[in-house]
């Protein structure tokens, strides 16, 4: 056998057994979607090239399961395996093959149409497709996955809002929020809810990437009036994603300004969200800021303590994972502010799970995470905490494992037990062992309380921590 066809099925065997382990693990959607077109091509060197569709697949995959990917196989290879995408859209036949498979969720079908400058080959839309044509929304991100809180009460009203009467009430809605606080899911979630209360109803889902891609290949075809045709009137709602990417394309601007005052005008539905205020995006006309800002602007914050809590419990149950609340707890309180994070968090712990059978105590947790998500820069002991924590205060380390509870004690105590809890593989009972706590309760309601006010970006504690930690670091 040559070694070129060795490589191959050396990656093709390594393949076979990360898909055993992912399947039944992860949401068949993913699987389907991601994992299962995947082409082994090689396994070099502990490098393992795989073969990717598009360069969307290619951005999602690297950017969201590179280090899942990596971890299992090094695991089944027994060494550390490094992977590398290239992307190798399939043949004919094997496209219509997976086309009969239909995926069940919209990003990827969506997000593959053609950009303009993609190498890929381009399908023609007939015109009475361009003008049916669907969003398949992520059928995980509804209303009722979607877990409310203080950080995003607004945002959730609002949404709800469009639903109840679209239209109607805020119209635009401007949804924003810094990466992974649930702008996609919310979109998603009034696109499918809209949806079902009104089958009829033409919904536009898509990033402003894409809307300019679909702008340009109008313009390219010469189907400029399809395209205005389905916005302006087959079109009830638009949701548009991102659309902080509208910077620095005058004529998408105007064109998305012309679309926006005919939809608003016949009280159509429409719906942005972006990672800044309509105002900070750079290179934005004036005239669709001010449109961008005219409805209902609001804010998504980084959840709560007690919303990441929730949100791992359901998606944990979500993946059919058991999670005990000390091990929610401690997870949500190691992430504070990416939801994705959390997730990402989540699927480590169920791999590892998968993996090895083992019970996910809050130690092994910390152990995984710490590991993988560099959580844990600063490996060190309760005495080492707790003497940088007194030499930050300028307080006798003794006072801190002491009964005494005053004031000038009572904070410093709490910091050191969370920076203990969050930077040491140390379970709540043990840390209480070590601050001479007859109850475990005491470190749970320090690290509460800290978190809280973390969450609220307090000055004096968020100063307090850095300092600490970075005294720590330099060990
Ligand atoms: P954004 O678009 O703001 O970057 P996404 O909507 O893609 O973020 O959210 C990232 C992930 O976090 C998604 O899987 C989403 O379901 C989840 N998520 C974010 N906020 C919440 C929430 N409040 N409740 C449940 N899941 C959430
Ligand atoms: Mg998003």
């Amino acid at each position: 056998m040559s070694n070129v066809s060795k490589e191959a099925l050396k990656a093709a065997e390594l393949w076979q057994e990360f898909l055993k382990i992912v399947t039944g693990r992860y949401s068949q959607e993913t699987c389907e979607n991601f994992f299962v077109p995947m082409e082994p091509i090689s396994f070099f060197e502990g490098t393992i090239t795989m073969g990717v569709e598009s360069p969307f697949i290619e951005d999602w995959v690297s950017g969201n399961y590179t280090d899942l990917i990596q971890d299992v196989l090094s695991q089944i290879a027994e060494s550390p395996v490094r992977l590398e995408l290239v992307v190798r859209p399939k043949l004919e036949a094997s496209e219509a093959k997976l086309a009969r498979k239909k995926p069940r969720i919209s990003k990827a079908p969506e997000k593959i149409e053609q950009p303009v400058s993609s190498p890929m080959p381009k399908k023609e839309h007939k015109s009475s497709e361009v003008i049916k044509k669907k969003p398949l929304f992520d059928e995980r991100y509804t209303f009722e996955n979607f877990i409310g809180g203080d950080s995003n009460a607004l945002a959730l009203a609002a949404a709800q809002g469009a639903v109840k009467s679209p239209g109607e009430r805020y119209n635009p809605i401007y949804i924003y929020g810094g990466p992974g606080l649930g702008k996609t899911h919310l979109l998603h979630a009034i696109g499918q809810e809209i949806a079902k209360n009104h089958p009829t109803w033409q919904i536009a889902y898509l990033s402003a990437n894409d809307f300019l891609n679909e702008y340009l290949a109008a313009l390219r075809e010469k189907k400029m009036e399809i395209f205005e045709a389905y916005y302006c009137s087959a079109c009830q709602v638009l949701l548009i994603d991102d659309i902080q990417f509208i910077t620095g394309k005058p004529s998408t601007q105007d064109e998305l300004f012309k679309i926006f005052e005919l939809m608003r005008g016949s009280h159509k539905q429409l719906v942005f969200a972006a990672d800044k205020l309509p105002s900070e995006i750079p290179d934005i006309t004036d005239r669709l800021v001010s449109r961008l800002g005219s409805g209902l602007i609001a804010d998504i914050q980084a959840p709560e303590l007690e919303t990441r809590v929730a949100i791992l419990q359901k998606k944990a149950a979500a993946i059919g994972l058991k999670l005990s609340s000390e091990v929610a707890f401690y997870v949500a309180s190691a992430i504070p502010n990416d939801v994705r994070n959390l997730e990402g968090a989540l699927m480590r712990l169920s791999a590892e799970y998968d993996l090895n059978g083992r019970p996910l105590s809050t130690s092994y947790a910390k152990e995984i995470l710490g590991k993988v998500l560099k959580i844990n820069p600063v490996a060190v002991s309760v005495a080492d905490i707790n003497e940088a924590v007194s030499e930050f205060y300028h307080l006798d380390p003794k006072l801190l494992t002491s009964q005494t509870r005053t004031k000038k004690v009572a904070r410093p105590r709490q910091v050191a037990m969370y920076l203990c809890y969050k930077h040491l593989s140390t379970s709540y009972p043990a840390l209480a062992k070590d601050f001479n706590r007859k109850d475990h309760t005491t470190i749970l309601s320090a690290c509460r309380k800290i978190e809280t006010l973390l969450g609220k970006s307090e000055a004096e504690i968020v100063e307090a921590i850095n300092a600490i930690e970075k005294r720590l670091r330099r060990g």
